[in-house]
């Protein structure tokens, strides 16, 4: 049985949702990395299938765009915090930034979001 705190770590340490040991995406570390992605198609240790049929992860954009409005509006009021006007056009720069810097990490996390959301799900 994997509880919630389990999942969460297994959801951050990039790991296969069916057995926690395998590895979703090869390389280690998923949060700054702006190589290209290389996703593992099964779980090397249990053979789950990540990729249920074509296109699964199309879904993954809709996880991807909710992460980044909502980094973009914590970005925002951190940041606005740091200025005089509430509305300075200078924090679009700075969400631009943050949002560039998480893209890969988004990109990352929403695929692994994702295969979590479905994973009872078989065809
Ligand atoms: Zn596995």
């Amino acid at each position: 049985m994997i509880t919630k705190e389990m999942m969460i770590k297994n959801i951050l340490k990039n790991k296969c949702p069916n057995c926690s040991k395998g590895k979703i995406f090869n390389e280690t570390n998923i949060y700054l990395n702006f190589r290209r992605p290389k996703m593992n198609n099964r779980c090397s240790n249990c053979g789950f299938n990540y990729q249920k049929e074509p296109g699964f992860f199309f879904g993954a954009m809709y996880v991807s765009y909710g992460l980044a409005v909502a980094q973009g509006i914590l970005t925002y009021l951190i940041a606005s915090q740091f200025f005089s006007e509430r509305f300075d056009l200078r924090i679009i720069w700075i969400i631009a930034l943050v949002l560039i810097l998480l893209s890969s990490f988004n990109m990352r996390i929403s695929r692994i979001l994702w295969i979590y959301l479905f994973k009872e799900y078989r065809n």
